[in-house]
C-alpha cells in the first residue's frame, strides 16, 4: 500500500478520541454512505435496512432541520426543498395530476402562480385565480375536478387575509387538499393545522434562516396525506445540501427572539407612516384599519416585520427614485426576512379585482437596525416628494 493511500483511509473513523460533543450537530456532507458490510447492504434490495442509504436519502443534518420543523408546526411529515418555491412546486405536483383543476388565490407568491400557468398547464393540469380575500365564497369556482387550493395568508405583497377555517371546512368535505403558504406567519405566529389545512409552505429563506444567506424552503403535511408526499418527496430523489439545514437549524434557535423585535420596530414604523400626510393606506395586518384585521385577530397570535403602504398621489419612476435613492437604510432588494431593512416598490398585477389594482405598493421589511434610525431614514426620503 502507498504511503499516502495509507495515511486518507486511516484518518477517519476517528480511532484514538472520544468524538467531541458540539452543542450544534456535526454537517453531513457525503453521496456514498457505507454500510457495515454485505449482510446490510442486501438488507436494501428487500426494503428491509434502517438506516439511511445515499446521499439522496436525506442525510442527517437534513433530518434534524425536517423533525424539528415538523414538531413546531405539529404535521405528520416536513420535507426540506432547496428553495421556498421548489417547495411550492413539489407540493403542487405531489398532488395533482393530468385533468385535475386547481385554484390558486390571486396574493399567492408569484413565481408559484407562473408555475401553475406555464408549467402545471402543459401537463394537462388547469387553474383558476381567485380573489385574494376569499373565504366560504370560493365554493362558486369549484369545478368537479378540483383537488387542490393554494392559499397564501396574508400575501407577502398586499397582505390580505383569507378566511381559513372557512375555506378548509369546505374542501375537506369534498376532499380537496388545501396548500397554505405561511412564510410570513412563520411556524410561531400561525397554526395552519389547527385550522383545518393539509399543506404547509414555508420559504426557509426568510425567517426561520434569518441572515439573507440561505435558500431554502420546506412543506409539511398532515397525517392524512404525510404518507403520500413522503413516497413522492423519495420517488423524486430530491435532497437540500447539508449546509443549508445546518444554517436553517441554526436560525431556528433564535427565530423566536429576532421576530419579536421585527414585530416590534415594523409595528412602530408602521403607526408612524399612519402619521405621514403623503401616507395614503397602511397594509399591515395588526393595525384596526387592515381590511381583515378580525381575522388576522382569530387566527395569529403576532405580526412579523413585513408589510406594504401606499401614498395618496400617483408619482412618476423619477420622483419615485428620488425617495428610494436617498434611503441609507434601506437596501433594494428582492426577499425579506432579514436583519437588514429592504425595500421594494411596484404596481402589482392581479388577474381578479383588486382593491390594490394600479397602486404602487411600497414594501417594507423591517430588520433588526434601531427602529428611530429607520423612522428618520423614510422620513429624509419623504422629504424628496414634497
Ligand atoms: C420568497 C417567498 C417564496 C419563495 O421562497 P424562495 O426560497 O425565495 O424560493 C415563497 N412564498 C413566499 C410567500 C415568499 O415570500
Amino acid at each position: 500500500m502507498k504511503r499516502e493511500t495509507g495515511i486518507l483511509a486511516k484518518t477517519w473513523p476517528l480511532r484514538d478520541t472520544t468524538p467531541a460533543t458540539t452543542i450544534n450537530p456535526p454537517t453531513y456532507r457525503g453521496s456514498t454512505v457505507l454500510f457495515a458490510d454485505y449482510s446490510e447492504m442486501l438488507k436494501v434490495g428487500c426494503h428491509e435496512y434502517e438506516g439511511i442509504t445515499y446521499g439522496t436519502d436525506r442525510l442527517p443534518t437534513q433530518r434534524q432541520f425536517e423533525e424539528a420543523m415538523r414538531q413546531l408546526e405539529g404535521g405528520a411529515v416536513t420535507r426540506v426543498l432547496q428553495s421556498g418555491i421548489a417547495a411550492i412546486q413539489t407540493a403542487l405536483m405531489a398532488f395533482t395530476k393530468s385533468g385535475d383543476h386547481i385554484l390558486v388565490c390571486d396574493n399567492a407568491y408569484g413565481p408559484g402562480q407562473r408555475f401553475c400557468r406555464k408549467v402545471l398547464k402543459k401537463f394537462n393540469i388547469d387553474f383558476t385565480p381567485i380573489p385574494a380575500g376569499v373565504g366560504a365564497d370560493i365554493e362558486q369556482y369549484l369545478k368537479p375536478n378540483t383537488v387542490l387550493i393554494l392559499l397564501e395568508s396574508p400575501g407577502s405583497i398586499t397582505f390580505e387575509i383569507q378566511d381559513i377555517p372557512a375555506i378548509t371546512a369546505i374542501a375537506r368535505q369534498k376532499n380537496i387538499v388545501t396548500v397554505l403558504d405561511a412564510t410570513w406567519a412563520t411556524p410561531l405566529y400561525l397554526k395552519p393545522f389547527d385550522l383545518g389545512v393539509d399543506v404547509t409552505i414555508h420559504s426557509v429563506t426568510k425567517y426561520i434562516s434569518g441572515y439573507s444567506d440561505v435558500l431554502a424552503g420546506t412543506v409539511t403535511v398532515n397525517e392524512r396525506y404525510g404518507q403520500s408526499f413522503e413516497r413522492f418527496y423519495k420517488l423524486m430523489e430530491i435532497y437540500t445540501p447539508a449546509e443549508e439545514c445546518y444554517l436553517a437549524l441554526r436560525g431556528l434557535h433564535s427565530l423566536a427572539t429576532r421576530l419579536r423585535q421585527h414585530e416590534q420596530s415594523a409595528l412602530t414604523v408602521a403607526r408612524w407612516l399612519q402619521t405621514v400626510p403623503l401616507i395614503d393606506e397602511v397594509l399591515h395586518p395588526a393595525l384596526p384599519c387592515h381590511p381583515e384585521h378580525h381575522l388576522w385577530r382569530r387566527d395569529f397570535t403576532g405580526s412579523s416585520g413585513l408589510f406594504s403602504f401606499t401614498f395618496k398621489k400617483d408619482y412618476t419612476d423619477k420622483q419615485l427614485a428620488s425617495f428610494v435613492d436617498s434611503l441609507q437604510l434601506f437596501a433594494l432588494g428582492y426577499s425579506w426576512g432579514g436583519y437588514k431593512s429592504l425595500l421594494t416598490a411596484a404596481k402589482v398585477k392581479r388577474a381578479t379585482p383588486s382593491r390594490y389594482a394600479k397602486k404602487t405598493i411600497v414594501r417594507l421589511s423591517i430588520g433588526l437596525e434601531d427602529c428611530d434610525d429607520l423612522i428618520r431614514d423614510l422620513e429624509k426620503g419623504f422629504a424628496m416628494l414634497t
